[in-house]
């Protein structure tokens, strides 16, 4: 299938590794032009290389830590001087720190909804004016399956997914009549540094071990194992394309059957 996402521009956001790389690699592989960031300059620079050796593909490869206003109007700028456009921008953080409600004090609530709610309504902001302007946009908001079953212990997550949920629902209605899509993509258990250090963090909490924990979550998972990043970059090239076009205010899992919702 022709996913007609050659020489479009899609940005992607936090793609040094886990998601957001999985993503970039994706799009370079079906021939768009990359912007990617990352807080981490020799982190960013390194994954840019490599995407842009193994695909061919054109890579703008930037440090900005999306949860700074600042840096995401650098980013944005950066990217339309290069390419003057961006097609396809796909919102991705790191995730906020896990716990329950007693262990985030006011200016960790802050800092989370910086990183995960703040960070794509700014991005979302700045890269509208020119996908309005050409009639045809894609937003990609990655989210996570605490979105749409609460998961124990990630009490910001599961608060502010929740949120940014709301937000793309409701920008993908006012977005339709001008050929922009938002949707998000809803990953379950895949694994990445992000699910190694979760289970660190679940081991030392309950008194047992990262294996142990994440053996716990396959037995929660139909599927019986955890995703890999590629499965969730597959959804993102499907929706990021012109095959796509019919589809907006979704929110997909690729979760391997752990969410038990009907809808
Ligand atoms: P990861 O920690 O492996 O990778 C995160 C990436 O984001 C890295 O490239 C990192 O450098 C970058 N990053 C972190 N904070 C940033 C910031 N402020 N500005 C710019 N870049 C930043 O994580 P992942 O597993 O790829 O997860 C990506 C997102 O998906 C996270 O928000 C995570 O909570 C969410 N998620 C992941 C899973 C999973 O199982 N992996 C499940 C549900 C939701």
């Amino acid at each position: 299938m022709d996913l007609g996402l050659r020489g479009k521009v899609a940005l992607v956001a936090a793609a040094s590794r886990g998601l957001g790389r999985a993503i970039a690699q994706e799009f370079a592989g079906e021939g768009a032009r990359l912007a990617i960031c990352a807080r981490d300059a020799r982190a960013i620079e390194a994954a840019g290389r490599e995407i842009g050796e193994a695909s061919g593909a054109e890579v703008l490869a930037r440090a900005a830590d999306v949860s700074r206003i600042a840096d995401v109007t650098a980013l944005v700028d950066a990217t339309l001087e290069r390419y003057g456009r961006v097609d396809v921008l796909v919102t991705n953080s790191g995730g906020p720190p896990s716990g329950p409600f007693d262990a985030h004090a006011p200016a960790a609530w802050q800092a989370a909804a910086e990183l995960v709610l703040f960070a794509p309504v700014e991005l979302a902001r700045r890269v509208l004016p020119g996908m309005r302007e050409r009639g045809w946009g894609r937003i990609l908001c990655i989210t996570g399956i605490a979105a749409k079953q609460p998961v124990d212990g990630l009490m910001l997550s599961n608060s502010l997914r929740a949120a940014v949920t709301g937000w793309a629902r409701t920008l993908a209605n006012e977005e339709a009549p001008r050929g922009i899509t938002v949707n998000c993509l809803v990953p379950g258990y895949t694994a990445t540094e992000r699910v190694r250090e979760l289970a660190q963090a679940t081991a030392r909490r309950e008194g047992t071990t990262p294996d142990q924990a994440t053996a716990r979550w396959e037995q929660e998972i139909p599927m019986g194992r955890l995703g890999t990043p590629r499965e969730l970059a597959a959804l993102a090239a499907f929706l990021a394309s012109e095959r796509a076009s019919y589809i907006t205010g979704t929110s997909i899992p690729v979760d391997g059957g752990w969410i038990r919702a009907l809808l």
